[in-house]
C-alpha cells in the first residue's frame, strides 16, 4: 500500500457554551480544526484531525497546520501508511519539529492500520483494558460562584472528574478551588489546572492555602524549573502538562520525580506512534496519566479513546470526550459519552466516517501528478 494523495479540511467548532477561558484572559469561542486525508493506492483513505488550543496555548496554530502539511506532504507521497515508525522517521527527517503538523497524518495512517487489518485502533495500541475510560471535564475559567455552579452541572450529566482552570489572581483562585471542594462526592477528583498561569511565588501561596483541600495541582508556572520547586514544597498529588512536549522532557521529568500523573496530548507529541511510546514509558515507570488532545471533534474524540482504552486502567487517570464540548459534529461512528466515561469503537481503524458536507473544501491537496 502506498500513500498517493494528502488532503485536508478546515472545519469550525463552535463552543456549545458559548466560549471556553482559562489563564491569562486567554479564551477560544470557536475551534479552527483540519480534517486530515491520506489517500492510498489501495482505494483506503484514513482520516485524522488536529486542532490547537487557540494560536496561544502550545506553539500551535490552526493556519500552521495547513503550512505544515503542505511542506510535509510531498516527503510522504509513495510511502506507505503501516509502516508507522518509517514514516515518522521521514516525517522527523523532512521537517524538523512541529510535532503537531505530523499528528494528523500519523493519526490517519493508524486509521489506515486498522482498516487493512480490520482492527480497531484500540487493538493495535495494546489492547482494551476495562470496560470504558474516565472522563474529567474541564471548567472555564469564571467566578467562584460559577465555577461551582457549572461543576454541580456536570455532575448531573455524569462527570467525576473536574478540572479547575485557575492561574489567575492567586486570592480568587483560592476561592475557586474552595467553592468547587466542598461540592465533590467520594470517588470524585479534583484538579486546579493553572495552564502555567501563576508566578512561583503565586503558586506557593496557593498551595500552602489549600494544604487542607483534596486536590490535585496542574502546571503551576511556565518553566518546568518553577513547576520543580513548587512540586517539591507540596503534598498535593502533582500534574504536569504544557513543559512535558517532547519524550526527553518525559525522561527527564520522570529522573527528577517531578510529577504524579502527566498530561499527554497527541498532538503535542506529533501523533499516536509518539504518544504511544510516552505512554508505555509512564507504565514501566508507574506514573499515570491523562490522556487526551489539545482539544478537538468527533475525529479526536475517537483517537483519544483507542489510546486511552488501550491504557491499563491503574495507570489512567482521566481523559476527554471534546466532541460533546463543541456544536459541530464532523465524523460519524465516534464515540459519545456515558455515565461520565468512553468507549473505544469496535469497528476497523478509528471506526469514524468523516461527514462531507460539513467538511467542505479541500483547503490542502497533494498528490502524484
Ligand atoms: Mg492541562
Amino acid at each position: 500500500m502506498k500513500i498517493t494523495r494528502i488532503f485536508a479540511h478546515r472545519v469550525e467548532l463552535p463552543l456549545r457554551e458559548g466560549s471556553y477561558h482559562w489563564a491569562g484572559g486567554k479564551s477560544v469561542s470557536v475551534f479552527d480544526s483540519t480534517v486530515v486525508g491520506v489517500e492510498t493506492d489501495s482505494g483506503l483513505i484514513g482520516y485524522g484531525e488536529v486542532c490547537p488550543l487557540g494560536p496561544f496555548y502550545l506553539p500551535a496554530y490552526a493556519e500552521g497546520v495547513r503550512a505544515g502539511l503542505r511542506e510535509l506532504a510531498p516527503h510522504l507521497l509513495g510511502l506507505s501508511p503501516l509502516d508507522l515508525a518509517m514514516l515518522n522517521e521521514r516525517m522527523d527527517a523532512a521537517l524538523k519539529g512541529h510535532p503537531y503538523v505530523k499528528s494528523g497524518i500519523d493519526m490517519a495512517c493508524w486509521d489506515l492500520l486498522g482498516k487493512a487489518s480490520g482492527l480497531p485502533v484500540c487493538t493495535l495500541l495494546g489492547g482494551r483494558f476495562g470496560e470504558a475510560v474516565i472522563l474529567y471535564r474541564a471548567i472555564s475559567q469564571r467566578d467562584p460562584d460559577a465555577m461551582a455552579a457549572n461543576v454541580r452541572e456536570y455532575q448531573q450529566a455524569g462527570y467525576t472528574r473536574f478540572q479547575l482552570k485557575v492561574g489567575g489572581d492567586p486570592t480568587t483562585d483560592i476561592a475557586r478551588i474552595r467553592s468547587v471542594a466542598q461540592l465533590m462526592r467520594p470517588g470524585d477528583r479534583l484538579v486546579a489546572d493553572a495552564n502555567t498561569g501563576w508566578t512561583q511565588h503565586e503558586a506557593q501561596c496557593v498551595v500552602r492555602a489549600v494544604a487542607d483541600v483534596d486536590v490535585y495541582i496542574e502546571q503551576p508556572c511556565l518553566e518546568y524549573e518553577q513547576c520543580l520547586a513548587v512540586r517539591r514544597n507540596t503534598s498535593h498529588p502533582f500534574v504536569l502538562d504544557e513543559v512535558i512536549d517532547s519524550l526527553s522532557m518525559l525522561r527527564r521529568a520522570t529522573n527528577d520525580l517531578a510529577m504524579d500523573v502527566v498530561n499527554l496530548k497527541i498532538s503535542k507529541l506529533g501523533g499516536l506512534t509518539k504518544t504511544r511510546i510516552a505512554r508505555d514509558w509512564c507504565v514501566a515507570m508507574g506514573i499515570a496519566m491523562t490522556l487526551e488532545d489539545s482539544w478537538g471533534g468527533d475525529i479526536t474524540t475517537a483517537a483519544i479513546a483507542h489510546l486511552a482504552h488501550s491504557t491499563p486502567e491503574r495507570y489512567r487517570f482521566t481523559s476527554t470526550d471534546f466532541n460533546s464540548y463543541v456544536t459541530v459534529s464532523n465524523a460519524t461512528g465516534a464515540p459519545q459519552r456515558e455515565d461520565g466515561c468512553l468507549r473505544a469503537g469496535e469497528l476497523p481503524g478509528l471506526g469514524i466516517t468523516p461527514r462531507e458536507e460539513v467538511l467542505g473544501d479541500r483547503v490542502v491537496d497533494v498528490f502524484q501528478r
